[in-house]
């Protein structure tokens, strides 16, 4: 790693514990007299080596709609991911939270602040792989940034990575995923449509009632998530879009955040 990236340990303040995610116990912490968020990774959870090359990549990824990764403390064991503290926490939880309390024009920008995080990282050739509300966060001026990018290939638990397991995101994924593992920017456009259900749901869980087999029969019988009450028939249209069953038939996220863009007075 380049030793600006390198996070050193003397310098990085540990605090309380936020959560626990799939890589293990993420906590609150100060880097630099900045607020920062610490992933302390669980070793047996990933591949360390090919994660240390990654991450010199995904450090170069930088936009206000990601959550921007500082650092990582790699002098330390466990490895620690230093990202960027988003004080409202995640997405799903924030919608949950405010239910009845937010306005159409909320509604549409944080589907706004997404394709524009998305359409970063789809103009770097970057693919997601696991974009969903659990994985963006909210700051504490309500602006929504993607986080997590990239990251399930680094995970070692095969529950969540093949297909057929139990932690599979099989109700956020495209179908080309489900059946071949194919990513691609398209396959994050899917995940993006059923992002912009969850957010006109206020944080509904997607085929609430289907199991993962259910759901892949439905896909199958060309069968899709319903507009939500609060969607305007505009961004149904537009989920109905990222929905289509050839990759190539869906909007790139350009095409998205311009489409989008449009509906909003901002
Ligand atoms: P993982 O991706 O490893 O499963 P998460 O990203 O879900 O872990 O993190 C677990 C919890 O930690 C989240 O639900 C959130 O509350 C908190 N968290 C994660 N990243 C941040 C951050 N950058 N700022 C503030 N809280 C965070």
């Amino acid at each position: 790693l380049q030793d600006q990236w390198q996070v050193n340990p003397t310098e990085l303040v540990l605090g309380q514990e936020l959560g626990s995610g799939q890589f293990g116990l993420v906590l609150e912490g100060t880097w630099r007299e900045r607020k920062v968020a610490v992933k302390m990774m669980r070793e047996e959870c990933m591949s360390e080596d090919d994660f240390k090359e990654e991450a010199k990549v995904m450090m170069r990824l930088s936009h206000c709609k990601l959550v921007q990764l500082y650092g990582v403390c790699t002098q330390r064991s466990p490895l620690c991911l230093v990202f960027e503290f988003m004080d409202n926490g995640c997405l799903t939880d924030y919608l949950r939270a405010r239910r009845g309390r937010l306005s159409p024009d909320q509604l549409l920008r944080m589907c706004l602040d997404v394709s524009e995080g998305m359409m970063y990282l789809e103009s770097s050739n970057f693919i997601h792989r696991d974009l969903a509300a659990r994985n963006c966060l909210v700051s504490k001026n309500n602006e929504v940034k993607v986080s997590d990018f990239g990251m399930t290939r680094f995970v070692f638990d095969d529950q969540y990575t093949s297909s057929q397991c139990s932690k599979f995101p099989v109700k956020w994924s495209a179908p080309e995923v489900i059946r071949y593992s194919k990513f691609s920017s398209k396959s994050d456009v899917w995940s993006f449509g059923v992002l912009m259900w969850e957010v006109y749901t206020e944080g509904r869980q997607p085929y609430e009632h289907q199991s993962n087999s259910e759901v892949v029969e439905s896909l199958n019988k060309g069968l899709r998530l319903q507009k939500p009450r609060l969607a305007p028939r505009s961004m149904h249209i537009l989920m109905e879009w990222c929905w289509k069953e050839k990759p190539d038939d869906r909007p790139s996220f350009g095409i998205l955040l311009h489409e989008i863009g449009s509906l909003s007075d901002m």
